[in-house]
């Protein structure tokens, strides 16, 4: 693949780029605002599996241009959670550390979070293997894994987020997201799952745009994860009546704006010739590194090669 060919398929990535936004997610978040005004009268926010931190650049692009619109309110503060290492980002606080660990959520993430009440949590995470035909059962896997991750990002955010408020989150809408609906629909009054428009239609990739945050009465939040605890012998999409959340479902972002799965000319503006532009963030350890430097020393893969051994690899990766 050539340098550019990314750039020719997805309009987004390329457009992130030169918009100087670090991944092309940040279009995603920033449709579902056009649609939700996610940002109106929030000063604080926490953003949950936050790295390389596109959604981070908008939250604080957002809350600091009302800040300076609007000013005297109260103080914009930003803080971002991943597992990976995020490069800096001017105003937002950023903590290392795993969503799902009780530990490290609660001591790295709760306590230091210089505020007890914010308005906006968010979450969009990594599709963990990827989808690939349904052979393979790693849908499953897949979905699982995201309803997970989704429920501890939930329960971080009973703690910290103010009656009101809004919860965001990516979902795959397999087969169990009706579970997750009834889930969210406890602790919100309005819950949608959103599609925006650079998200391809080709992924079930979608978000849950969760509203008005009012847990139940006596809800007491509880880092030992009660949300994970569910039972799977039940089959909640064969519920009816009120046992049976059905959200709405709706497309967002301008009819107007890019086709996210069309393939677009690099020269989109006849008067201006296209020019490469590199990543905004580059990733910081990239896991083609090691691949990279095999091939460099010429040991990536050789016929000849004797059997892969890892003593061997790990002397020469710390050489
Ligand atoms: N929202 C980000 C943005 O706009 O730049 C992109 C997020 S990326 C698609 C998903 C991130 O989730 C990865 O950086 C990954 O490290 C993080 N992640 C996955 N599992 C996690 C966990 N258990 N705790 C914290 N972060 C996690």
């Amino acid at each position: 693949m050539g340098r550019s060919s990314k750039d020719k398929r997805d309009i987004y990535y390329r457009l992130a780029k030169e918009e100087g936004w670090r991944a092309r997610s940040a279009f995603k978040l920033l449709q579902l605002d056009q649609e939700f005004n996610l940002f109106t009268g929030v000063s604080r926010a926490v953003d949950l599996c936050a790295a390389p931190g596109s959604w981070s650049q908008v939250l604080s692009r957002k809350l600091r241009e009302r800040e300076e619109k609007e000013g005297g309110g109260e103080e914009v503060k930003i803080v971002a959670v991943d597992l990976q290492a995020m490069a800096p980002l001017s105003g937002v606080t950023q903590i290392q550390g795993d969503i799902t660990k009780r530990s490290s959520v609660t001591s790295r993430v709760i306590r230091p979070l210089p505020f007890s009440h914010l308005s906006v949590s968010l979450m969009s995470l990594a599709l963990i293997s990827g989808f690939t035909p349904a052979v393979t059962g790693l849908h499953d896997v897949d979905e699982y894994i995201q309803a997970q991750l989704l429920l501890a990002a939930l329960n971080i955010t009973t703690h910290v987020l103010k009656p009101g408020g809004t919860f965001v989150a990516k979902i795959f809408r397999g087969k169990d997201v009706t579970l997750l609906y009834s889930q969210l629909k406890i602790f919100f009054s309005g819950v949608t799952c959103a599609k925006p428009r650079s998200s391809r239609n080709s992924s079930i990739e979608a978000f849950v745009v969760c509203q008005n945050y009012r847990p139940p009465e006596g809800y007491v939040p509880n880092m030992s994860n009660p949300l994970l605890d569910h039972c799977y012998d039940v089959d909640f999409n064969q519920l009816e009546g009120p046992n049976r959340t059905i959200v709405p479902f709706l497309a967002c972002g301008d009819l107007s704006a890019f086709d996210s799965d069309r393939t677009y000319p690099l020269q989109l503006d006849a008067d201006k010739q296209y020019q490469y532009t590199p990543p905004t963030q580059p990733p910081i350890r990239p896991p083609y590194q090691e691949a990279c430097q095999l091939r460099k020393n010429n040991l990536l893969s050789r016929e000849d090669a004797p059997p892969a051994c890892p003593r061997r690899l790990s002397c020469f990766l710390s050489s």
